[in-house]
């Protein structure tokens, strides 16, 4: 990447040597006329994070980013000029079926040893970053009443219990009116399942449920570690089983919560190897800059956390899709290619039902800010992915077991891809943007990387890392990565808050649910 020192001389980024087009850096855009370092003239004004091409392009040409074609030019596009949705057709998804699978055989990384961060160790051998009491719901039903109740723990008993961070109720809007037995009802059911389980939970069951519901909690709590050798009556309440109206209910989960709140509050952070890192990355409200500075940052500490033996997961099929021929190729082996394949497979047909592909996926905002089409989106968006290779492949709501670089499969939508990395078993979620979002979770710290230093400063409550320093020459992407990593273990720690859990900025759960609503 070429940078130029001088901040007002209209400047562009070229990320590949065969590219034929540059995204424009100046916060102000480049005006008409304006002249590029190598000689090039603006044609009209180009906004920051737009593409200008650095060629003229014939018609039909390609119109390549990434090294990849992001779109064939509809008309002659002049060198010099503004390359727009407009001028652009959006080239066919790879086909699935003639994939190179597990060709490139990366040398190992060296492994980074004595990293450790301080967390708490939970009984099934996971690892918390934040000591937490999840409660678990069956139906959207208990929710009002478990809100009051979480409500008044908060106010009442968690001051009594300061080593315990928080308690959270498992909300959603699942669990009746749905067809739960048809084929596709085992996503939002494990999911469920597997959140309960999240590391960041310490391992202790309670369900509220309300009794008549089609999702039953025994599905959710099937006497696995979570449960082993207690009653039903010890773990479960029923709020049809209150013979004392509403206040019987509070009183009775009042008391459940704080038998819990007890265990919690003797726990004490322990130093663990950075290895018990569990980071689930994604992006949000993505620009142009997205695939030059936050992204390929993750990418760089995505491949420091997979050195020191960390499990680190990317997601978003739709912001996969089209990079499909980049990944497979990194897969560990030809089962995980062939696993990564049957999950494009999967969400192509699950489109295809809805009338729909995959580009559905980018929005206004993406646009406005310089992405043209799902397809120049996605090669920035698996730049989050380093160049580690791809050790394994869960399914949407499976939990991952084992290290590395692994795919989660998730839609893009930032709360369900949260909710899905949240059942792999991530104990630390980063999000980068360029557009700004304020996203954050309850059940793990939420990491925010801004695109451009411009929206870090306008937000800087919000936003934990600036990656735009990148673009101003203030760091070097390996230096970011760095950075990031560091930002890791310190706020897996507890050191450090993220902007988001400092301020208590939380997002639903939303769950996945492909199958049918009664
Ligand atoms: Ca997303």
């Amino acid at each position: 990447m070429q940078l130029i020192p001088h901040q007002d001389s209209p400047r562009y980024i070229r990320l590949h040597p065969s590219d034929n087009v540059g995204v424009v850096v100046n916060d102000q855009g480049v005006a008409a006329g304006g002249r590029f370092d190598d000689g090039l003239t603006a044609t009209c004004g180009i906004p920051q994070s737009h593409k200008v091409a650095l060629q003229d392009i014939a018609e039909g040409g390609e119109v390549v980013r990434y090294g990849e074609v992001i779109g064939y030019a509809l008309e002659p596009i002049a060198a010099g000029s503004w390359v727009t949705e407009q001028v652009l057709r959006m080239p066919e998804p790879p086909l699935l079926d003639n994939l190179p699978k597990a060709t490139i055989k990366a040398a190992p990384g060296e492994p980074l040893e004595g990293y450790t961060f301080e967390g708490f160790r939970n009984p099934d051998g996971s690892v918390g970053t934040r000591n937490i009491l999840g409660v678990t719901t069956t139906v959207q039903c208990v929710v009002g009443v478990l809100d009051h109740v979480v409500e008044r723990v908060r106010r009442e008993l968690l001051p009594r219990y300061p080593n315990v961070d928080d308690v959270v109720a498992l909300s959603h809007s699942y669990g009746c009116g749905v067809a739960i037995n048809a084929p596709d009802a085992v996503v939002p059911i494990r999911t469920l399942y597997n959140i309960s389980r999240n590391p960041n939970f310490a391992g202790q069951a309670l369900v509220i449920s309300l009794g008549c519901e089609k999702l039953q909690a025994s599905q959710l709590m099937d006497g696995d570690l979570l449960t082993n050798g207690m009653d039903e009556e010890d773990w479960l309440f029923r709020l049809q089983d209150s013979g004392s109206g509403f206040a019987g209910m509070v009183e009775q989960i009042m008391g459940m919560i704080e038998a819990r709140l007890q265990v919690l509050d003797l726990r004490r952070r322990e130093t663990v190897p950075a290895s018990e890192l569990v980071v689930g990355m994604q992006c949000g409200g993505s620009d142009a800059f997205s695939g030059i500075t936050a992204n390929p940052a993750l990418g760089v500490a995505a491949d420091l956390l997979v050195r020191a033996g960390a499990t680190v997961m990317f997601s978003e099929n739709t912001e996969v899709r089209d990079g499909i021929h980049l990944l497979t190729p990194r897969a560990a082996s030809v089962e995980v290619a062939d696993a990564l394949i049957r999950e494009m497979d999967w969400y192509d047909r699950y489109l295809q039902r809805g009338m729909a592909d995959r580009s559905a996926n980018t929005t206004p905002g993406n646009k406005k800010g310089g992405l043209n089409n799902i397809v120049e989106k996605a090669m920035g968006s698996i730049a989050k992915s380093g160049n580690s290779p791809i050790a394994g492949v869960v399914a949407p709501g499976e939990r991952i077991r084992g290290k590395g670089l692994w795919f989660c499969a998730t839609p893009a939508s930032d709360f369900i891809c949260g909710t899905l990395q949240l059942a792999a078993g991530m104990n630390l979620h980063i999000f980068t943007t360029g557009r700004g979002t304020p996203y954050g979770l309850s059940m793990v710290p939420v990491i925010k990387v801004a695109t451009r230093t411009q929206l870090a400063e306008r937000w800087p409550d919000l936003i934990d890392v600036d990656a735009g320093q990148i673009l101003s020459g203030r760091m070097t992407l390996e230096q970011m990565g760095w950075h990031i990593f560091q930002l890791y273990l310190d706020i897996a720690s507890g050191r450090k808050q993220a902007c988001a859990e400092r301020l208590r900025l939380h997002n639903d759960l939303v769950l996945f649910n492909p199958a049918p609503v009664t």
